[in-house]
């Protein structure tokens, strides 16, 4: 496999294209961004931490019959991915309350949300990634029924292999975002999942431990993120 031209640079990820047409390289950068890309800041080590850490999950969700796009990790900060066509709408699982929920309806932060909800967000900075309903996804042509309907139990069984995974090293996965794409007709994860796309909290003090601490001026950021991926079993050296 041969990486070629840049095709895409991100506010965290660049994307490269290969000599296979089916298959993309992702470089995962150092740059961390929030609030639509009005805060940007390079984080030490990040870039690395997010590739690792993203391809431990993705393995796991494959391992439980998810079709993903990661198909190997090709150093610290890459992996080669299957070339997906990709929805623009981002898919929102949330089992707490949390984040633009809580401003939203005004409910309280961590507020157990029984069953848990799913949101769909058109992925568009310019318009700060608006809330949009299943009936937009459709009339606008962004997806099918058919595939908004594996997004979302996709999406579903997502949470509930990886509430099992962050338990087991002692954390409530609150919420979470997935991008999903198309490959060769077939619905499949694509982007990553890192603790920059999820909310995470440790079980006995609530301490977050994911980009809130960002967004929040919090401090100790890829350390957060490490200690989550140690408590999990991922490998970063
Ligand atoms: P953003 O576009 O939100 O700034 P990133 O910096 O994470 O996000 O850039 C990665 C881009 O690559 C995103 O636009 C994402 O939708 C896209 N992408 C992720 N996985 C794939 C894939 N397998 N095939 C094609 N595009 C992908
Ligand atoms: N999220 C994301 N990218 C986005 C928007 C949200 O990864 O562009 C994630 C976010 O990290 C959280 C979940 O999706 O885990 C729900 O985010 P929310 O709607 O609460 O928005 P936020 O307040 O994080 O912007």
């Amino acid at each position: 496999m041969e990486k070629r031209d840049l095709l895409y640079t991100g506010k965290a990820k660049s994307v490269y294209a290969t000599d296979d047409a089916d298959r993309l390289v992702i470089l995962f950068r150092n740059d961390t961004s929030a609030f639509d890309g009005k805060k940007v800041e390079q984080l030490e080590r990040k870039g690395m931490v997010n590739n690792k850490f993203n391809a431990f999950i993705m393995d796991k969700l494959a391992a439980a019959g998810i079709p993903v796009h990661q198909e190997k990790l090709l150093s610290d900060t890459e992996s080669l991915v299957k070339r997906l066509t990709m929805i623009p709408v981002e898919c929102v699982v949330r089992n707490f309350a949390a984040g633009s929920l809580v401003k939203r309806l005004g409910v309280e932060e961590g507020k157990e949300l029984n069953p848990p909800t799913f949101e769909l967000f058109l992925k568009n900075d310019a318009l700060g990634d608006p809330m949009v309903n299943e009936y937009h996804v459709r009339s606008f042509g962004w997806a099918t029924d058919d595939q908004l309907a594996r997004m979302k139990e996709l999406s579903f069984q997502v949470n509930e292999v990886l509430k099992g995974v962050f338990d087991a090293g002692n954390m409530l996965l609150v919420d979470f975002k997935l991008e999903f794409g198309l490959f060769h007709g077939e619905i499949v994860l694509g982007d990553e999942f890192s603790p920059d796309g999820c909310r995470l909290w440790d079980k006995d003090t609530r301490k977050k431990l994911d980009k809130d601490r960002f967004r929040q001026g919090l401090g100790g950021v890829v350390e957060a993120y490490e200690e989550v991926g140690h408590r999990i079993g991922v490998k970063f050296d």
